[in-house]
């Protein structure tokens, strides 16, 4: 359970040699406009750095508590349309997620979350990284300018 702090934001497929020995590979984790961490952990449930898969449903959160291990709760805010009254009306659910060791979060942080398998009781979500770490990404645009 150690994490490294790496001199540069590495590459998909590089590998990380820890002091004592262990390797790992950050893997592609299959959301193109998200980049790796600058920090590398030896942590099995890491989407970056372990084998956790993600599912391909992602949310912007804000963190609200960090007092649980390797866990947090964020809150997520969303607008709901109601066709009756023709407004809009706020919504927010606290949704538990789990927070890998390479990615350091406190309360008040923006940060991007994927779904993924029951880990615990109420927990099905990791965070992938924070807002930071979110490029543009325009391989959609390319697609339908060339189409
Ligand atoms: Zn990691």
């Amino acid at each position: 359970m150690t994490t490294i702090k790496l001199p540069s934001r590495p590459h998909i497929g590089d590998v990380v040699t820890f002091p004592n020995g262990t390797r790992v590979r950050v893997a592609n984790i299959g959301i193109p406009w998200i980049q790796p961490p600058s920090v590398a952990c030896d942590d099995p449930e890491c989407p970056w750095h372990g084998h956790l898969k993600i599912r391909p449903k992602t949310l912007e959160v804000v963190v609200e508590s960090v007092r649980m291990h390797k866990a947090a709760v964020v809150i997520h805010e969303w607008v709901h349309y109601v066709p009756k009254y023709k407004r809009y009306e706020r919504r927010r659910r606290k949704i538990h997620v789990r927070v890998p060791e390479c990615i350091e979060v406190k309360p008040g942080d923006k940060v991007i979350i994927a779904e993924t398998r029951p880990l615990a009781k109420t927990i099905a979500w990791v965070v992938i990284g924070k807002s930071e770490d979110v490029v543009n990404w325009t391989a959609k645009r390319e697609v339908l300018t060339t189409a």
